[in-house]
């Protein structure tokens, strides 16, 4: 069965928008991958197709009504099958390995959030998973959803070819991934590591586990603390981080 994701959305005419295009986009217009972006107030009941109301206990703001939102995600086929995500800033942080299970599955159903949120009891009453993409707050969760349905389709088969691999990138290990160098062979009097030229796949191999091992301990020392331990350097083994690769 063709992976599928299934976006509940007040705005689906923001879809497939990015996804629409290169990889992602390639990929979809030959059916490697299914998208759907459903409106929720197709699921409103009264004239005025009301999808939400003044938060309980006052405040600022509005909420997505419970009822409304059960109804769109009942409306799915198979919603009970599928993984069923609501992105919050709340939420648990959306990490690789997350996104290699729901890859791994049939597509999510993925409910997406405006003004102040959504009504606690239909997370709860259709066990919806919130997942943040950060520590910030976007204005709403289509490009939350974009985001994780994006890092879904490029693991797909068949979506990245033998130009594109995943194999080595960051997170792959644990790691994040060593810098990468192309043409011209020097740029403004910074020339290529000339390990990098020297042919030698073993040598070019280890100097890229040292380089990836430095900058993630000197960027992600939680990565770095939680790394596999096939990852983990030899006792009294050195590396040193690049003064470069600290300040970004
Ligand atoms: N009042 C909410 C709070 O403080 O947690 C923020 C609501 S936000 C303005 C509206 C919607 O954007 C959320 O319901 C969620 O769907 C989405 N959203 C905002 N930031 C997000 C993030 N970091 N990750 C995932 N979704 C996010």
């Amino acid at each position: 069965m063709t992976w599928r994701a299934t976006v509940l959305t007040l705005f689906p005419e923001m879809f497939p928008g990015p996804l629409g295009v290169s990889l992602a986009g390639r990929a979809l217009a030959s059916g490697l991958w299914g998208l759907e972006a459903r409106d929720i107030r197709d699921s409103a009941t009264d004239r005025h197709r009301s999808v939400d109301d003044t938060p309980a206990g006052g405040g600022p703001g509005m909420v997505l009504r419970a009822d409304v939102l059960a109804a769109a995600i009942d409306a799915v086929d198979a919603a009970a099958d599928r993984p069923r995500l609501v992105m919050s800033p709340r939420g648990r942080p959306l990490t690789q390995s997350r996104v290699a299970e729901l890859a791994a599955g049939p597509g999510p159903l993925i409910v997406c959030g405006r003004f102040e949120g959504i009504d606690q009891r239909v997370i709860d009453a259709r066990g919806l998973e919130e997942v943040s993409i950060g520590d910030y707050v976007l204005s709403g969760g289509e490009i939350a959803a974009m985001a994780l349905i994006d890092a879904c389709v490029r693991l797909l088969p068949g979506v990245m070819g033998k130009l594109e691999s995943s194999t080595d990138e960051s997170f792959s290990a644990g790691l994040l991934e060593y810098p990468q160098y192309t043409r011209p062979q020097t740029f403004e009097g910074r020339p290529i590591p000339e390990v990098l030229l020297s042919g030698d796949h073993g040598k070019v191999a280890a100097w890229r586990l040292g380089e990836a091992e430095a900058l993630t301990e000197a960027r992600r020392p939680d990565l770095w603390a939680a790394r596999p331990a096939q990852t983990i350097r030899a006792k009294g083994e050195s590396q040193k981080t690049p003064k470069n690769k600290t300040d970004g």
